[in-house]
């Protein structure tokens, strides 16, 4: 059992590491959408929490790397596959998870009431994203037609003094919507799971993302605990 302090700053957890019951589980759900999978093997491991509901989004990532490292120690190995179209060549890849790092949220800032201005005067009420939205997100990503503007209608709370309905960012230009997901991010946690990743053969260099799949969480080949 280990006791973590989340990336919003406002959170403690006491998590214990993965067992072979757990092992089990993930295996046995692989039919299921991975995200909620993810979610329920994360509440079995952390003491006396019932709910991830209320979690900001960065804490329920940070909580997830850390019950990597509690199970197999800071050492994240992996494969990885070139993007440089005439190499593709495999090759091996590792992070230290301790390392990462993270931004809590500002002292000032209310979560639930983000106030954001657009150039033609209107004003929107923003909130963070939270544990509960997870799901939501989790299956826009596999549906074709939603993306950037249907999040953010997700995390408003009131647009030009109204409740928000669908259809309100379709007149509004990309660059402005991006620059509206940019201003909620400057007020979030994080964890930063990007990945700097380098081909040893070509010299190729990308950036790669730690995927919360339930292969994240299960042993494998090259992993030995730190
Ligand atoms: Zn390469």
């Amino acid at each position: 059992m280990t006791r973590v302090k989340l990336a919003s700053g406002t959170r403690e957890v006491v998590l214990r590491g993965l067992t072979g019951r757990d092992e089990k589980f993930l295996l046995q759900q692989k039919a299921r959408d991975p995200a909620r999978v993810v979610q329920d093997l994360l509440i079995a491991c952390l003491d006396g929490v019932k709910s991830i509901d209320d979690w900001f989004l960065g804490d329920v990532y940070h909580a997830l790397v850390a019950l990597r490292i509690e199970t197999y120690g800071s050492l994240y190995e992996f494969k990885f596959i070139c993007g440089n179209d005439r190499c593709k060549s495999q090759s091996n890849a590792q992070v230290d998870l301790a390392k990462i790092p993270v931004t809590p949220i500002q002292k000032n800032v209310n979560p639930d009431s983000l106030e954001f201005k657009f150039a033609d005067g209107k004003a929107a009420v923003m909130r963070l994203a939270r544990g509960r939205d997870l799901n939501v997100i989790s299956s826009m990503l596999q549906s074709p037609g939603s993306g950037l503007t249907q999040a953010l209608i997700l995390q408003t709370v009131r647009y030009d003094g109204k409740e928000p309905v669908p259809g309100i960012y379709d007149d509004y230009s990309l660059r402005e919507l991006v620059t509206l997901r940019d201003f909620i991010r400057t007020n979030d946690c994080e964890i930063d799971t990007g990945i700097q990743l380098n081909c040893p053969k070509c010299g190729w260099n990308g950036l790669g993302q730690i995927r919360f799949t339930p292969d994240f969480f299960l042993p494998s080949e090259t992993q030995r605990p730190t």
